[in-house]
């Protein structure tokens, strides 16, 4: 397929080479000519372009746009002005239930996706070959997506190593605000916590401290931009985490260890029903 990448960060960049690698011809667009280069130079790209306008009259069959979220609305805008009808123009953006509706409504052929896997790195550099090997990539049709983008779609998944999954996008949004935005204030809270215990704590900090600060140690930019673009569902989790948190306490302060090793043993049963979880 030929296909354009607009925005070649960690995830631009990871797809555009895994693409490549598996024979696609990829062009790349970024607003940094260092990055486009350097892009070319380790074959992630076979191709640059400098601005959307050169994305007219050529024959694109797919136009992943990989920028921050909140740069993906106007991008689509920008592209359904100069993309042929027959391209399927798709996104990556962490919140799909309003952009895909507005997406969709500027651009036919647009397919909203979501790749489930991602490093706390940004940038062209972050880009990994094999990033999604494994994972799971969601794309968030709606009854009027065009079957086709659907298809041009599944196959690059494919290509990926990756597992499409379908979702409804507002019940997409629900499901990651639980799993993938609520860690990432959880994880900044319990940092912040840390940190005020001063030196000796980073010294005696080891692998499960490096575990659970994963997610709030990562790309301001990311965590503060999915927030805001899934606020309602988040703050509802947020809310649902507190209540836990709550019961937790009580049952401290009232030395019920019953209730707390019963919360446990139900907790380790939960989590091996999380693929990713099941070998550690
Ligand atoms: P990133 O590494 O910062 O990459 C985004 C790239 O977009 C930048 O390298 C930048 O490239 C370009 N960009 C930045 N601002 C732009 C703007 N105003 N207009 C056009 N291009 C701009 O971030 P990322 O982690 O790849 O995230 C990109 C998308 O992937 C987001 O929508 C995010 O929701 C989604 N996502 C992220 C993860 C993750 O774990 N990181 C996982 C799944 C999905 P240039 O400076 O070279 O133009």
């Amino acid at each position: 397929m030929r296909i354009a990448v607009i925005g070649l960060g960690l995830i631009g960049g990871s797809l555009a080479w895994d693409w490549t690698q598996a024979g696609h011809e990829v062009w790349g667009l970024s607003r940094n000519p260092e990055t486009t280069r350097y892009a070319q130079d380790q074959g992630i790209i076979s191709g640059s372009l400098k601005e959307l306008g050169e994305l007219a009259g050529e024959d694109w069959d797919v136009v992943a746009v990989c920028t921050p979220i909140g740069e993906v609305l106007p991008t689509i805008a920008a592209l359904a002005e100069v993309v042929a009808p027959t391209t399927t123009v798709t996104d990556v953006a962490s919140v799909k239930g309003s952009l895909v509706r507005s997406a969709t409504a500027l651009c036919a052929g647009f397919v909203g996706g979501h790749p489930m896997a991602g490093t706390a790195a940004q940038g062209i550099r972050a880009a990994q070959r094999g990033l999604f090997q494994g994972a799971v990539y969601a794309l968030t049709p709606l009854p009027q997506t065009q079957t086709l983008g659907l298809q041009r779609l599944e196959k690059l998944i494919r290509d990926l190593g990756a597992e499409a999954l379908i979702c409804d996008p507002d019940e997409h949004d629900q499901a990651v605000a639980a799993i993938s935005h609520l860690p990432v204030w959880v994880s900044a809270a319990l940092i912040a916590t840390a940190s005020q215990q001063g030196s000796l704590a980073w010294r005696l900090a080891s692998s499960g401290f490096r575990d659970t600060s994963r997610v709030g140690g990562g790309n301001p930019q990311l965590g503060v931009g999915m927030a805001q673009a899934n606020q309602q569902a988040l703050l509802g989790q947020l809310q649902r985490y507190q209540a836990h948190l709550a019961q937790i306490q009580t049952w401290i302060e009232q030395g019920n260890w019953d209730c707390l090793r019963a919360l446990l043993e139900q907790t380790q049963r939960q989590r091996q029903q999380f693929r990713g979880c099941r070998s550690s």
